[in-house]
């Protein structure tokens, strides 16, 4: 092993990114190191990479939270995981584990969290850094290209539709058929929902239907798309999960909603929304947000993606391309998630 690596590195927000010789991080105690084979490309990748958050990253960094690859080395603590697994990193990298909110199953709230490819450096490079207490690890046999989208997308999608309290039988929305919202439409199927797409692009509801999606709206092409939404599910959603990265979506999908519904918001462009006080006090409505999920959450996700129910659509690209990835991102040009290759 060599002890320079190739890495995409942010440099600084208003510019691409670039690919540079990095020296291979040394694992600490709990840490492993693992080579990097595939990493999906999320668009919180875009939103640090362009420094759209209140929080912003500490410059330079290099993104990517959607890595899979094996472990070639481990810290003198490392029990967990073994040289030669497969193994992941996610947004949640590591937590305090001491905290009201890691002692009682939440540490995807704990205030000393660490995030891949945000505050830690993350898997757009040949070799990246775990902590092996937290680190997905991937189920036997599996395709790493195609469960790489599951590490995020896959984990987020999954417990948000846990919280919005629906049963089997129950309609869902997902709002927003990208990444994130073509996983959620087969996870929901899974887990016995009826489905309803939004998305402003005919493309991605096709990629909806195709996954299983019974209904379908292109928010852009209706008038009204929650009114629409309420006929089409005989009175509206029990619950609903806004991947959309737009702040129209959001009022939307609280305006397709049953009475007694869940919305949940996943999305996170730097935008607010009006809330209609009367309609949700009156009509008795939750909105909630939801932040990736734990690691309890993640085995249960990577669970379904070994049982054969969920098949992400993909696109394999070098990591050479990762600045053409992003701007297509950007551009909503993406069918389902880009996969880049980093070995
Ligand atoms: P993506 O770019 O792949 O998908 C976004 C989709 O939203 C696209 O299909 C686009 O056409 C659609 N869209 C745009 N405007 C819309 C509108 N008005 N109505 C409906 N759909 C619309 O992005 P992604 O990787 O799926 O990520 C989605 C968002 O989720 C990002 O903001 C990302 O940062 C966030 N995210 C949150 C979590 C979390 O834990 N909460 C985890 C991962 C990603
Ligand atoms: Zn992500
Ligand atoms: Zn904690």
């Amino acid at each position: 092993m060599s002890d320079l690596m190739k890495a995409a590195v942010v440099e600084s927000f208003s510019q691409d990114l670039r690919i540079e010789k990095v020296p291979v991080p040394t694992p600490g105690p709990f840490e492993a190191l693992v080579r990097v084979e595939f990493s999906g490309v999320c668009h919180t990748d875009l939103h640090a990479a362009r420094g759209d958050w209140p929080v912003q990253p500490s410059l330079p960094f290099v993104p990517g939270h959607e890595g899979a690859g094996t472990v070639v080395a481990v810290g003198d603590r490392v029990t967990r995981v073994h040289v030669g697994q497969k193994v992941g990193n996610a947004w949640l990298a590591a937590a305090c584990g001491e905290c009201d909110f890691c002692e009682s199953g939440w540490e995807t709230l704990c205030p000393q969290q660490q995030n891949s490819g945000y505050s830690l450096n993350g898997s757009f490079g040949e070799f990246m850094l775990v902590d092996s207490r937290y680190c997905p690890i991937i189920p036997e046999g599996v395709d790493l290209a195609s469960v790489a989208p599951v590490l995020c997308a896959g984990v987020t999608v999954y417990k948000g539709l846990k919280r919005t309290d629906t049963k089997p039988g129950d309609w869902v929305l997902i709002s927003g058929i990208g990444g994130l919202g073509h996983i959620a439409v087969q996870y929901a199927v899974a887990m016995g929902r009826q489905v309803a797409a939004v998305d402003v692009d005919d493309a991605k509801l096709a990629l909806a239907q195709r996954h299983g999606a019974a209904v379908v709206v292109n928010a852009r092409e209706v008038s009204d798309p929650a009114a629409r939404l309420q006929e089409l599910t005989g009175g509206g959603v029990h619950g609903a999960l806004v991947t959309a990265v737009n702040g129209h979506a959001f009022p939307q999908a609280v305006g397709a909603l049953r009475r007694g519904g869940t919305v949940v918001l996943v999305g996170l462009p730097p935008e607010q929304f009006p809330l209609d006080i009367f309609t949700t006090v009156l009509f008795g409505l939750t909105v909630r947000g939801s932040i990736v999920g734990t690691r309890r959450d993640m085995a249960e996700a990577l669970d379904f993606f070994a049982r054969g129910k969920i098949h992400p659509t993909i696109t394999t690209r070098p990591l050479a391309d990762i600045n053409d990835v992003l701007h297509e991102l950007e551009e909503g040009r993406v069918d389902g998630r880009v996969v880049v290759r980093c070995d």
